[in-house]
């Protein structure tokens, strides 16, 4: 199947590794410049490499949740490949936590990693693609905004209001071209799923990082608001 996104520019947030970074080699395999941000420098930089170097991946040391970054990598992204279609707005999760142990602190960074730092992505990032009449936009979230998992507060108070906030902006920016669509993975074989100690079968990065390109692309014109389960059937719901 083509996915039809070859030339597109994509920018994908905490992406030097893990689901952000399979979501930007399946875009790069599709043909799509990307722009990829992190952190950290050394896997960033292997991750540039990996992806084919410099001539059509950009590496940027940002952290996203930083109020400004949104702006910085958009406008980045602009200036060193002249265009943005596709975002993927992905970032850290964050600790576990009971319901009722997590403190202000902890919810306010929460907050501003899995939602707020999505919405800045997507503000700056919409008017480019309006501009265009074309766009797609993906947010990495997690299969808890279906059926929220105990002992992960912060992550399913966080992330189901970027659920409805994205469900509504969908209707908002549809007539435009553009798309907003949530990718929800269940278990997958990464480093922070090492780091929470996750065990039993687990799904790839690398076939979830197809899962986002295919929600990016243009025969996915017609799929908006969605938020895609990618977890073999974990939730058990019928949603
Ligand atoms: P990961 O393997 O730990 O990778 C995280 C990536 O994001 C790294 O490249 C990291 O690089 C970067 N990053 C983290 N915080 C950042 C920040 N503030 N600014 C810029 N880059 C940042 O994590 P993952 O498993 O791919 O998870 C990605 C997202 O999916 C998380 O929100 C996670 O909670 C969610 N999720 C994952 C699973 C799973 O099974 N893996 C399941 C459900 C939900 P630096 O550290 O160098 O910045």
């Amino acid at each position: 199947m083509d996915l039809g996104i070859a030339g597109k520019v994509a920018l994908v947030t905490a992406a030097s590794k893990g689901l952000g970074r399979a979501s930007a080699a399946a875009l790069r395999e599709e043909g799509a410049d990307v722009v990829i941000c992190a952190r950290g420098a050394d896997d960033l930089e292997a991750t540039v490499t990996a992806l084919g170097g410099s001539e059509h991946v950009l590496g940027l040391r940002e952290d996203v949740t930083e109020a400004g970054a949104p702006a910085r990598l958009v406008a980045a992204t602009l200036e060193r490949f002249g265009r943005l279609d596709i975002l993927v707005a992905n970032a850290g999760g964050p600790p576990p936590g009971r319901a009722l142990d997590v403190t202000d602190e902890e919810i306010e960074a929460a907050v501003n990693a899995n939602l707020v730092t999505s919405i800045r992505l997507v503000r700056e990032a919409v008017p480019h693609m309006r501009a265009s009449g074309w766009g797609r936009v993906c947010c990495i979230t997690s299969y808890t905004i279906k059926q929220p998992v105990p002992g992960l507060a912060l992550s399913n108070l966080a992330r189901t209001g970027l659920w409805a906030w994205a469900k509504t902006a969908a209707n908002d920016v549809g007539e435009a071209g553009i798309t907003i669509n949530l990718a929800c993975p269940g278990l997958h074989e990464t480093d922070r799923m090492k780091q929470l100690g996750g065990t039993g079968p687990m799904g790839s990065p690398a076939d979830f990082g197809k899962v986002v390109a295919f929600l990016c692309s243009e025969p996915a014109k017609y799929v908006n608001g969605v938020a895609l389960q990618v977890d073999g059937g974990a939730t058990l719901g019928l949603l």
